[in-house]
């Protein structure tokens, strides 16, 4: 069963969604040369913390960390460590957190100073095929519609769709209905309404579409060892399309033309 919250319901969402945004954002800015991904993980859980909140992917079928740090060739699910971040990697923050029985989530990818121009490419179209899939979002229109829109920009500039993870629905709990594939056809499956929550987390290899888990049990990178980037954001549908609700940086406003 697919959710549909109250207005109460969107305000404590919108509260959690935008404390994430809030420390993404911070993240994503002190992301440097030197740090260790370690180093991001402990302020990721001061700051939630600090707010009262509680980290959402921590002890989540035994994940040990605040943020998921997946750098370069690692998809999603990195484990933070402490290896140091250098000139040139890409490095993906996943980060959920639990305010007042309320789940956000949220992601970015950050270049750790100058990086490759494929690299550069790669986190531009990654964030704007998130664009596309939120754009796809609006009451009467399909879940798949959102991974329509999605595969088709990603594919147009070359790259693969990860297939292997998929966006979710949010509320009460970090996964419920539906599942959100990034990848279409459209135009089938459940019918998106007013009130729904989706966490829509395209995920985009440079080379082939391919992923595989390490010897860690959690960390997924790409078969061919060509880089990946990932970006979230969750939304609620609204009566005339939908809110981010995730959504703070002017960064992000330029990139979704409202
Ligand atoms: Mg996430
Ligand atoms: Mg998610």
């Amino acid at each position: 069963m697919i959710v549909c919250r109250s207005q109460a319901e969107i305000d404590k969402l919108r509260t959690v969604n935008q404390l994430v945004g809030r420390i993404l954002s911070e993240l994503r800015q002190l992301a440097a040369p030197g740090l260790t991904t370690l180093d991001i993980d402990r302020l990721a859980e001061e700051r939630v913390r600090a707010a009262g909140a509680e980290p959402a992917f921590k002890g989540y079928h035994g994940f040990p960390a605040t943020i998921c740090a997946s750098v370069n060739e690692q998809v999603v699910h990195g484990i933070p460590s402490d290896r140091k971040l250098v000139e040139g990697d890409i490095l993906s923050i996943d980060m959920g957190a639990k305010l007042d029985g309320y789940y956000g989530d949220s992601a970015v990818t950050v270049a750790i100073g100058k990086v490759a121009p494929e690299a550069t490419r790669l986190l531009r179209v990654t964030e704007e095929s998130l664009f596309r899939g939120i754009e796809a979002v609006k009451p009467g229109g399909r879940v798949t519609d959102i991974g329509a829109a999605v595969q088709a920009h990603v594919e147009a500039n070359g790259f693969s769709i990860v297939r292997d993870f998929v966006g979710h629905g949010i509320g009460t709990s970090l996964h419920e209905e539906p599942q959100i594939a990034n990848y279409g056809p459209g135009g089938r499956g459940p019918r998106l309404s007013d009130g729904m929550v989706l966490a829509i987390e395209p995920m985009v290899n440079a080379g082939k579409a391919a992923v595989k888990v390490l010897s860690d049990g959690w960390t997924a990178v790409s078969r061919d060892g060509s880089l990946s980037a990932h970006f979230e954001h969750t939304v609620v549908v609204t009566p005339d399309g939908c809110e981010v609700l995730t959504r703070l940086t002017p960064q992000d406003a330029a990139l979704a033309g409202r």
